[in-house]
């Protein structure tokens, strides 16, 4: 770090380089501000993920980045073509729909850059460890190779689920569930265009699935309580073997991740004064764990409310809030559609209060 980055003062600093704080610093960059893009880890950086994008987020992508997404960031087959559900009940549904296959390293980084075209700078490797609001600015603490200060007009805290800045600053604890997925060889009978979601609650607390990247078969389960996880694992591969001939010779890799536990109401947090949250570190969350729409969206809401009112807090907060009330009543009637899928998720249907 060079020590011009000291107390360096931007229009505004964005924490964390996924997809929610690419779009935000793309969007506020396009539009002349200065902008701090800080991710904690050395990009391209790793993110457990399904990898699918769906249609609203390939739409997404060519509004706000007005590019195709390219090959580069693909993996096969390229093109999902929907999802299947099995309730608890062991009915299938079946959701066609056209969707993009994506290694998320490789998608988000292709993102950053996109921010990074438009002027804002990307600084990797550097973790926010806080924000104190000081007057008319935000003082956020850094640390890269050595710990410093910048400062800026306002922030906004894309950091995802682990959300530590945001835990600091409204003194509030998460909940979560654990995700557990496994790469591996092997071969099964199923169409492996589609994402296959799994509700029945013997074989996870939450939702188990299986999807195809390049030429691993990746199978997961995800539940509250993280112990109950290798059982889960355990039923869900006989599952699979009883049910579609899976066969694996070869597990490659195995990885825990979080996601936050969406409530019903599915609250969502839009900041503390000039800290704005975005994406997961706000609350939104799609069911079977679709984020990258509503973290794009929302990074993009709270971008436009500040390019619109800069300089005027409250008059931020409300367009903020108006912008992404769709994305809100998107993220409640999936929940709802969910709920009516399967007794784990029945909390989330719109008409329990
Ligand atoms: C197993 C699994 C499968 C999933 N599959 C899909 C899928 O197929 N499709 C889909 O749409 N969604 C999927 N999701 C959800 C999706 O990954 C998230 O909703 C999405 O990544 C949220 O985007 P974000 O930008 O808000 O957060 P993230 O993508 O998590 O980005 C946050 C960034 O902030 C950085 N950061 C964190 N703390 C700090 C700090 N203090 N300082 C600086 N940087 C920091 C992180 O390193 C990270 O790069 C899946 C999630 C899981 C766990």
């Amino acid at each position: 770090m060079s020590d011009s980055n000291q107390n360096r003062k931007y229009d505004i600093i964005v924490i964390g380089a996924g997809p929610t704080g690419s779009t935000a610093a793309k969007a506020l960059s396009e539009k002349g501000y200065d902008v701090l893009l800080a991710e904690k880890f050395r990009m391209p950086r790793y993110k457990s993920c399904s990898g699918v994008l769906i249609k609203k987020s390939m739409e997404l992508v060519k509004k706000y980045f007005g590019e195709e997404i390219p090959l580069s960031v693909t993996c096969t087959p390229i093109d999902n073509r929907g999802m299947i559900f099995t309730t608890d009940k062991g009915k299938e549904y079946r959701f066609e729909q056209e969707g993009l296959n994506v290694w998320r390293s490789s998608f988000d980084n292709w993102l950053a850059q996109g921010a990074v075209s438009s002027g804002a700078e990307l600084r990797d490797n550097t973790s926010v460890i806080s924000c104190e609001e000081s007057s008319d600015k935000v003082i956020v603490t850094m640390q890269g190779e050595k710990i410093y200060t910048a400062e800026a007009d306002y922030v906004i805290d894309c950091e995802g689920v682990v959300g530590s800045v945001k835990r600091k600053l409204l003194r509030q604890e998460q909940d979560y569930i654990t995700t557990y997925q496994t790469f591996n060889h092997g071969s099964i009978e199923l169409d492996l265009h589609y994402f296959y979601a799994y509700l029945q609650p013997e074989l996870s607390g939450y939702d188990a699935w299986f999807n195809v990247k390049d030429d691993k078969l990746v199978l997961g389960v995800a539940a509250e309580n993280r112990a109950a996880l290798p059982e889960y694992y355990d039923c869900f591969i006989k599952y699979m073997k009883d049910n579609h001939s899976l066969n694996i010779t070869d597990q490659l890799k195995e990885e825990k991740w979080l996601m936050p536990k969406i409530k019903p109401g599915c609250h969502v947090d839009f900041g503390k004064g000039r800290v704005f949250f975005a994406g997961e570190a706000a609350g939104f969350l799609n069911p079977m764990g679709e984020g990258i729409s509503a973290g794009m969206e929302s990074g993009h809401a709270v971008a436009s409310a500040i390019c619109k009112h800069f300089g005027n807090t409250e008059l931020i907060y409300s367009e903020y809030k108006k912008l992404a009330s769709q994305i809100w009543v998107y993220m409640s009637r999936q929940w709802d559609f969910v709920g009516n899928m399967a007794d784990t998720f029945s909390n989330m249907k719109l008409s329990v209060k």
